[in-house]
């Protein structure tokens, strides 16, 4: 189990009900493939570290700050002896390194992932001293996907190749480590370190007019959705779901969306366009949000 577990970024979350409410850009279109890319290689990354039988705190998704520089860490391990920081890439096809470069073929060099990775070794380095900690850091770059090919991989690199990862995590398993609470200090120091929303995002600017309004399927993501009695049925892929949590999902998309909007019974029903009666959405607002203030100035949180 790790200590700190993942969660959808918030910019990928956004991005993607923006995609089905708005046409992306092709831009816009790119930077969701590869955040969606991304996290599904850090998702498969951790489904393999959750497996390790090892003594170790498992800190999945870390975004810290040291003098004023933000850093982010894909997945670290606090053992007894160090701490393994590893930067995980989802890239497939074939990558040729040459002269301290990556090119993915035939030629389009990309920004070389280890520069990214001895940079985060180095600030996790400097804040870790801040506290004294002095733990040995060995910091990776782990190429998660079976597709991937680098031509001329350099063995002096810390690189683990898709095929190195099940070896590399069996050697960390018969290393010994005993865990004590100065490691727990440190695992929950970096936790309360953490920084959850990320200041910089890359969202196309959108506001509330722009955005199609109506409860998407939950399966397909049609927005041919209509109320039948308790549940919601979709007409393209006939997917049922009860009203309220399809509702209450909706609010949470419209929060994700407009967090400076107020939660109101009337803001809903027009975010949701299906739900007939307003006292149907006021009774679902009330049974899973707290209400503020009275009558008609009352909102939801
Ligand atoms: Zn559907």
């Amino acid at each position: 189990m790790p200590y700190k577990t993942r969660t959808k970024p918030v910019e990928l979350q956004q991005l993607s009900s923006l995609d089905t409410r708005m046409t992306l850009s092709s831009k816009d279109k790119q930077h969701l493939i590869n955040l969606t890319k991304g996290y599904e290689g850090e998702v498969q990354f951790d489904s393999l570290t959750e497996k390790l039988t090892w003594d170790c705190f498992i800190l999945n998704d870390l975004l810290l700050k040291v003098n004023n520089t933000l850093f982010q860490i894909d997945s670290l391990l606090i053992s007894s002896r160090k701490i393994h920081l590893f930067e995980v890439k989802n890239f497939e096809e074939d990558y040729n390194y040459e002269a301290d470069k990556f090119i993915k073929l035939p030629q389009y060099e990309i920004t070389n992932p280890l520069h990214q990775l001895s940079r985060s070794e180095s600030l996790l380095r400097q804040l870790l001293l801040k506290d004294k900690i002095n733990l040995p850091i060995d910091a990776s770059l782990v190429f998660i996907n079976p597709e991937f090919t680098l031509y001329q991989a350099p063995l002096d690199k810390p690189m683990i190749l898709p095929t190195q990862i099940k070896n590399y995590l069996n050697k960390l398993n018969s290393t010994p480590s005993h865990l004590n609470e100065k490691h727990k200090w440190i695992a929950d120091k970096l936790i309360s370190l953490h920084i959850e929303d990320s200041p910089y995002k890359q969202l196309p600017s959108y506001t509330y007019g722009d955005v199609r309004k109506g409860i998407t399927c939950l399966a397909c993501k049609s927005f041919s959705t209509a109320v039948e009695g308790r549940k919601l049925v979709c007409k393209e892929c006939e997917h049922e779901e009860i009203v309220e949590m399809a509702v209450v999902r909706a609010v949470e998309e419209f929060k994700l969306l407009f967090p400076e909007h107020k939660i109101t019974t009337r803001s809903i029903q027009e975010w949701c366009q299906v739900v007939k009666y307003q006292k149907r959405i006021r009774k679902i607002l009330d049974d899973n949000y707290t209400k503020k203030g009275t009558n008609r100035w009352a909102y939801y949180e």
